[in-house]
């Protein structure tokens, strides 16, 4: 899907400050650090989980904070309500839109994403020789990628969580997810059959903005590299 409608977000506000969309949850925990060795100090209610606030001043007169889900980081900054974000791989390459450039690996979060089937089934069977599959995931472009580029056509059944269950279930064969340690994957019987992708965080930079903006947004930018190395 494209992002380049004619919004009024799109327009170069160049004095209001700039958004920094950050997400929720575990990219959260390990940001911080990173974001400090940059000095962008966020006011202290935006690490407050419980705080009902969304939208967060930083000690930068020029640069507010807003923390929304993972998987939404990637459509602020490509409708340009975010000029910039932080979030994982993986939904960088679910959305995969053309108006999201990510110039930074920041290194942090770092799990993958694989295929995982029951234990049971595992082996049984050459996958390389299946027509179709039927898949349970939260990646649902990212599951029909993979198993077309090996032939395979994948029905996918779009959950936003406990996909865990679904093989048990009957709802399908495998599951396309996140995995670290194994340990959510072991403790429900399955096992990875694949890596698809490694996964880590990126800096993602909305392109109008970094060409209205370019001396805030590029400064940044080189704030955060200057962190992460
Ligand atoms: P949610 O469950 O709301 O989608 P999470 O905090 O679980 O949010 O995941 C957000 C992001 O954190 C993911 O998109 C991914 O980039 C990263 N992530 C998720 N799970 C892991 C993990 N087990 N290890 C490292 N990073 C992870
Ligand atoms: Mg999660």
């Amino acid at each position: 899907m494209t992002a380049n409608f004619s919004a009024r977000a799109l327009e170069p506000d160049i004095d209001q400050p700039l958004i920094l969309a950050l997400p929720k949850g575990r990219i959260l925990e390990q940001v911080g650090p990173l974001l400090a060795r940059a000095g962008i100090v966020p006011d202290p209610d935006y690490a407050d989980e419980s705080s009902r606030r969304l939208r967060f001043p930083t000690e930068d007169p020029m640069l507010d904070v807003v923390r929304v889900r993972a998987f939404d980081v990637a459509t602020f900054v490509a409708f340009g309500a975010a000029q910039i974000g932080i979030c994982g791989s993986d939904v960088l390459a679910e959305f995969d839109y053309p108006e999201v450039y990510a110039p930074l690996d920041l290194g942090i979060a770092k799990c993958r994403i694989s295929v995982a089937e029951p234990t049971e089934t595992a082996g049984t069977e050459d996958p390389t020789r299946w027509s179709q599959v039927r898949v349970a995931s939260k990646y649902p472009n990212t599951a029909r990628r993979h198993f077309a580029s090996r032939g395979i056509q994948a029905e996918v059944v779009h959950l936003s969580g406990a996909m865990e269950l679904a093989p048990g279930l009957g709802i399908s064969r495998v599951i396309v997810d996140l995995v670290d340690s194994g340990r959510t994957l072991k403790a429900n019987g399955l096992v990875e059959t694949e890596v698809i992708a490694e996964v880590s965080s990126r800096l993602i930079v909305n392109r109008t903005a970094l060409k209205t903006r370019p001396e805030a947004i590029g400064g940044l930018i080189a704030r955060i590299r200057a962190a992460v190395s």
